[in-house]
């Protein structure tokens, strides 16, 4: 769209009485998502505070042609809520507040606007628990979480945003409010409309409104960092505890020795528990009803796993002094990411078998073509999902970097984007994940649902 044509827009907009921001009054925190590449200050932002308000904004931008850009709490890690030349910008960030916490139904629903904090702390008043955390969370919304199915630290025990949704409300391009304000957890009455807008990014509609599933606070909640000699056994220490601890691993976070070595040189607090290095280190966490009795169970495991030789050492928190020491080391990489910089992040998935093999011919590849690349690795390997943070503080290396871990990725029947999302960033490699197919039937599905083509152009489906 030209320059003179998004003014008659804005203008026109602007008559119709929409509420909408112009100009120099925009805030810069409109112009690019937590990637920080590519910035773009929008012409205006559409800052609607009711439902209402969503639908007449987009049924006006639909009318008009007008491409517009959906905006959460701008955390995004795959550029999609960063502006491209020639759209609007429709922020949620007015559409704020719970509106019930349903104890009987153990639900509480919000408006698409509400940060994720601010609903976990409701929970927590209210003596349960909203399994979805991430560091994203207080500035994140939760139409944010759920339009990329964010996963987060606690994905192994409760699923990814996805398994906590129950109901939906979204409006379509044309503005078509589609209300499944659902709170049963059956219910089979013809398709599931809500899985449409969860992970698909705003593509395909905005979502406004959800109700998510409650569950009882725990009590208790047992952390220790796991000395390991080898993948085979990090996978055998998981195996071991989720039948042991009879399925209460909240978390299984594996830190490769380069990634641990670096946060512990690069961060004066923090100090390895072990007076040796080690290949591997696992951060396994368990959270139960009692107190006592879950503490003796997850040390008797531990130990258990000592004996049998699938761990080297470990160290189990003894206060809550202790477990956030333990998980700084884990956290760490937002303190170590600045040096890095510019630096390539790839957020994978694949078969917890296939991780050794990537990981070997990803170093082969990335030495012979960067020698002097660095590779971190940490990874929720219990859901599959390995981060690398590669770097050789070189922009111009970063395509060269993505190029072989999404190549290599594809070759392990891996994704692309276990977590983050597609975005602007990454639609270009999203055919090494999924098949000519199934990206013809997206195509088919945005056609369907947003024929003008206003919602997230340029997003998660390829050119
Ligand atoms: C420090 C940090 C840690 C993170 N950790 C994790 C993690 O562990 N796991 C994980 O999965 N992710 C993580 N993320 C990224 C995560 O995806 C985002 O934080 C969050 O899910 C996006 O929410 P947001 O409101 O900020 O959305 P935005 O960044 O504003 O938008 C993200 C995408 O969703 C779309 N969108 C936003 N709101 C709506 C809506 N109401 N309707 C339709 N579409 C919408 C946007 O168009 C865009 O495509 C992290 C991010 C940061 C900064």
């Amino acid at each position: 769209m030209d320059i003179d044509a998004l003014g008659n827009t804005i203008s026109a907009l602007r008559k119709q009485g929409h509420p909408i921001v112009v100009g120099d009054d925009v805030s810069k925190r409109h112009s690019v998502d937590f990637t920080c590449e590519n910035a773009l200050k929008p012409a205006a932002v559409l800052r609607p505070a009711t439902v209402e308000e969503v639908s007449a904004a987009l049924k006006a931008c639909n009318d008009l042609g007008q491409p517009v850009v959906v905006q959460g709490g701008m955390t995004g890690l795959a550029g999609g809520a960063t502006p491209r030349p020639g759209e609007l910008a429709l922020s949620l960030e007015r559409l704020s507040g719970i509106e019930e916490l349903d104890e009987a139904a153990m639900t509480i629903t919000a408006l698409a606007g509400t940060p994720l904090q601010t609903m976990q702390e409701a929970a927590e008043q209210a003596g349960f628990l909203l399994p979805l955390d991430f560091g994203a969370r207080g500035s994140c919304h939760i139409g944010g979480a759920i339009a990329t199915n964010a996963g987060g630290n606690q994905v192994i025990r409760f699923g990814m945003t996805r398994n906590l949704v129950l109901g939906l409300e979204a409006v379509l391009a044309d503005g078509a409010v589609i209300r499944s304000m659902n709170k049963m957890l059956k219910n089979n009455a013809g398709y599931d409309l809500k899985q449409l807008f969860i992970g698909s990014e705003g593509t395909l509609g905005v979502i406004t409104r959800c109700v998510l599933r409650l569950l009882p606070r725990m009590a208790s909640s047992c952390t220790a960092l796991c000395a390991i000699q080898s993948f085979p056994q990090a996978v055998k220490l998981l195996r071991a505890l989720q039948a042991k601890l009879g399925g209460s691993v909240s978390a299984f976070e594996v830190m490769w020795a380069d990634y641990f070595q670096r946060v512990i040189n690069h961060i004066d607090a923090l100090r390895s528990p072990f007076s040796q290095p080690f290949p591997l280190y696992a951060l396994v966490e368990a959270e139960g009803p009692d107190v006592e009795a879950d503490a003796r169970r997850f040390e008797a495991a531990m130990g258990a796993a000592l004996e049998s030789g699938i761990i080297a050492d470990a160290a189990i928190a003894q206060s809550v002094k202790d477990r956030k020491a333990l998980w700084a080391i884990r956290d760490g990489v937002a303190d170590i990411t600045a040096g890095l910089a510019p630096f390539a992040s790839l957020d994978l998935s694949m078969d917890i078998a296939a991780m050794p093999s990537f990981l070997d011919q990803f170093d082969r590849e990335l030495k012979a073509a960067l020698p002097r690349a660095i590779n971190l690795v940490f990874g929720h390997i219990g859901d599959n999902n390995l981060h690398l943070l590669v770097s050789t503080r070189r922009h111009q290396d970063l395509s060269a970097i993505f190029d072989i871990g999404y190549r290599l990725t594809g070759a392990h029947r891996g994704s692309v984007s276990a977590e983050h999302g597609i975005g602007a960033l990454k639609r270009g490699y999203l055919h090494y994940s999924r098949s000519p197919e199934e990206l013809a039937l997206m195509r088919r599905m945005k056609n369907a649902l947003d024929p003008r083509g206003i919602l997230n152009p340029g997003r998660v489906i390829p050119a």
